[in-house]
């Protein structure tokens, strides 16, 4: 794997917690404040990178919750005990690729983010799949502690 930089990122009460290696030449990060009707509720701003690696770990699986709308397609990640979103996956030809909110980032200042707007809502589904596949993180491991 090339050199990366290791971004940890966790939701409010550290139920969920995940730690993203970034390509390091890219530190820079493109974030996406977008604008579709789940995340101006909740202020979410996203990223990806299709050469990193998600590693999910979940203290207690019973508090988290999965939420869909629109196309179904897509599975946010939201923790029940304290209501942040860390992350979101989609299932698509049986990967599991996955976004990550950047509000949830530990170490990662603002001057590494460069923000743009985006909104999806007029998207169809099957150009939005074909996106996901080559933006959104594409190998995903969650662990989560058993009751
Ligand atoms: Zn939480």
């Amino acid at each position: 794997m090339k050199k990366t930089t290791n971004i940890s990122a966790a939701c409010h009460c550290g139920n969920i917690r995940f730690e993203l290696p970034w390509p390091e030449h890219e530190l820079e990060i493109q974030v996406r404040k977008c604008g579709c009707s789940f995340c101006r509720k909740h202020g979410g701003v996203w990223t990806s990178h299709r050469d990193s690696l998600l590693v999910v770990t979940i203290k207690d699986s019973a508090l988290v919750r999965k939420y869909r709308f629109g196309t179904k397609t897509a599975d946010f990640h939201i923790c029940s005990a304290c209501g942040v979103v860390p992350f979101v996956l989609s299932e698509i030809d049986g990967a599991i690729y996955a976004g990550v909110n950047v509000n949830t980032f530990e170490d990662i200042g603002p001057h590494s983010l460069s923000t743009s707007s985006t909104d999806f809502d007029g998207e169809d589904t099957g150009s939005r799949l074909e996106r996901r596949k080559r933006n959104w993180i594409p190998d995903v491991r969650i662990a989560a502690s058993p009751r």
